[in-house]
């Protein structure tokens, strides 16, 4: 595992890449904003990177921002965007591995599944007349959570009857 300096270093050298193969402009906005995604430890959403941005970013961005630079970092391949039913989640994606991600189709929590074996499978799997970029498997289910409540639920009605 690299530290979070040297992998903004890497992130940083990417954006500007992709911004001067594009002749996009190189806004202190947006490398503000890959500092901070490259902080975020797990998936988060729009709303988790606002609120990082303004505990620790030297100045804020608006929402608009925040979403168009993200669309721009997906793009570059920086962020892996998760278009799940409920939402948009990210993911930093400056050093891109085979991932799997736990859905709960109630609340609509995503978990990273880290387990060796699954990250080894992914990495491995080859399709007829097809190259595989990025291996992301999502895994829907019930959280623990979830499934509390619905225990709970269901033996307040078996009272009740
Ligand atoms: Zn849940």
């Amino acid at each position: 595992m690299e530290n979070k300096e040297d992998l903004y270093q890497k992130a940083q050298l990417r954006l500007t890449d992709y911004l001067e193969a594009r002749r996009m402009r190189k806004t202190p906005e947006r490398y503000e904003v890959l500092k901070t995604v490259c902080q975020m430890r797990d998936i988060f959403t729009i709303d988790q990177l606002a609120d990082q941005m303004q505990e620790g970013a030297s100045f804020c961005v608006s929402r608009s921002t925040l979403f168009n630079t993200l669309e721009i970092f997906a793009a570059a391949k920086l962020v892996i965007k998760h278009n799940l039913i409920r939402a948009s989640l990210y993911e930093c994606n400056i050093e891109p591995q085979p991932r799997a991600c736990l859905v709960c189709e109630h609340c609509g929590m995503v978990r990273r599944l880290d387990k060796i074996e699954v990250t080894e499978y992914l990495s491995g799997i080859k399709a007829r007349q097809f190259s595989v970029l990025q291996p992301v498997l999502y895994l829907h289910g019930t959280c623990r959570k979830c499934a509390m409540i619905m225990i709970r639920a269901n033996s307040k009605k078996k009272k009740k009857s």
